[in-house]
C-alpha cells in the first residue's frame, strides 16, 4: 500500500471513529424517554428541564397518546424526527394499533419537527388555524434554519415544518375507536394556536405549553392576559390528571396551574407597573424581588425576557 493510500485510510479510520465516538456520545447523553402511565388509555414521555440541545435531541418537551380500539391519538410531536421515531417504539410497546392522529398543542418547535415522522405513518394532523400565520412566517423559516445548525445532527437539511391536514377554528369533538376527545382552542395565550384536549371518559386533560411545571414557562410573544383567563377556563374542565407541555404529571389540577397562573400575574403586576409609572425597563428588572421565582429551573435563561416581552406588551395594552 503506498503512503498515501495508508494515510488517507488512517484519516478515513479516524474519521469514522470520530463520528461513532459522537454518535455513541450523543447516544449515551440522550436522556430516557419511558412511556409513563398516565390513565388507563393515555401515556405520556417528559422531556427534560433544559433548552435543546444536540445531547438532549431537543428532548425538552412532553407528548402524549392514548389508545384507542381503532387507533391511536397523539399529542404533539416532540422536537426532532429522532425523538418521534423513539416515541413510535415506546408506543409500540403497549399497542399495535395504527396510529389515526396527531393534534397539535401549538406550532413551537420543540412540539413539531417530530412530525414528519407521524405524517410517513399516515397519520392525520389536526391544528388551529391561526397556527398558518406563524408557518408560512420568516420566523419560522429563520428558527428552521438556526435549529438545523445548532440541533445537528437530529435536526437537518431533511427536517421540515408540516402543515396539519386539518385546520380547526373552534371546538372540536373527534371520536376514535368510541373514544371521545374534546378539542378546545385557548388561545391567544402562549400562542395564537394553542390547543388543549380533553379525555372526558378517563378526565384527563393535555393541557399544551398553557400549564408549564418544575421551570419557568417560555412566555415569548404570548398574551398573557388572555393566557390567565384561558387557565380559568382549564380549570372548569374537572380533570383529574394534567399532562402539561413540559414537566411532569398533575394531580393537583388547581395547584399545580397556579404556578404558571402566579407568574404571569406577577410578571404583569410588577412590569406594568413600571410601564405605567415609565420606569425604564433596566431599573424596574432590577427593583423587582424575584426571590419567589429564581429558585425554578431556566430562572437565569428565561425570566429576563419574560419580564421584557411583558413590559412591551403592557406598554402596549397601556395606550
Ligand atoms: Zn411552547
Amino acid at each position: 500500500m503506498t503512503k498515501t493510500k495508508t494515510t488517507f485510510l488512517a484519516r478515513a479510520l479516524a474519521g469514522l471513529g470520530l463520528a461513532l465516538s459522537v454518535v455513541l456520545a450523543c447516544a449515551d447523553e440522550a436522556p430516557p424517554m419511558v412511556a409513563q402511565q398516565v390513565s388507563p388509555s393515555a401515556w405520556y414521555v417528559e422531556g427534560v428541564s433544559a433548552l435543546g440541545s444536540p445531547a438532549n435531541q431537543n428532548f425538552i418537551s412532553n407528548a402524549a397518546f392514548v389508545v384507542t380500539p381503532a387507533g391511536v391519538v397523539v399529542i404533539d410531536a416532540l422536537g426532532s424526527p429522532a425523538l418521534a421515531t423513539r416515541l413510535v417504539a415506546e408506543i409500540r410497546k403497549h399497542t399495535s394499533q395504527p396510529i389515526t392522529h396527531v393534534i397539535v398543542t401549538h406550532y413551537h418547535a420543540d412540539h413539531i419537527y417530530g412530525l414528519q415522522a407521524f405524517k410517513a405513518l399516515g397519520a392525520r394532523i389536526i391544528a388551529h388555524q391561526a397556527a398558518k400565520v406563524y408557518l408560512n412566517s420568516d420566523t419560522a423559516r429563520l428558527r428552521l434554519e438556526v435549529s438545523r445548525q445548532e440541533l445537528a445532527p437530529w435536526v437537518n437539511d431533511d427536517t421540515h415544518l408540516v402543515e396539519a391536514d386539518e385546520w380547526i377554528d373552534g371546538e372540536k369533538n373527534l371520536t376514535v375507536g368510541g373514544v371521545q376527545f374534546q378539542i378546545k382552542p385557548v388561545g391567544p395565550s402562549h400562542t395564537p394556536e394553542d390547543l388543549a384536549v380533553y379525555l372526558p371518559s378517563e378526565k384527563v386533560l393535555f393541557a399544551g405549553d398553557l400549564v408549564f411545571r418544575s421551570r419557568i414557562p417560555y412566555v415569548g410573544q404570548a398574551d398573557s392576559r388572555h393566557w390567565i383567563a384561558a387557565l380559568d377556563k382549564l380549570l372548569a374542565f374537572d380533570a383529574v390528571v394534567i399532562v402539561p407541555g413540559h414537566g411532569p404529571l398533575s394531580h393537583e389540577a388547581r395547584k399545580d396551574m397556579q404556578l404558571t397562573r402566579d407568574y404571569l400575574v406577577y410578571l404583569r403586576e410588577s412590569m406594568g407597573r413600571a410601564a405605567q409609572n415609565l420606569e425604564p425597563f433596566e431599573d424596574a428588572y432590577k427593583n423587582t424581588d424575584w426571590s419567589q421565582f429564581e429558585h425554578l429551573p431556566l430562572f437565569r435563561v428565561a425570566n429576563r425576557m419574560n419580564a421584557y416581552n411583558t413590559y412591551l406588551l403592557l406598554e402596549q395594552e397601556a395606550r
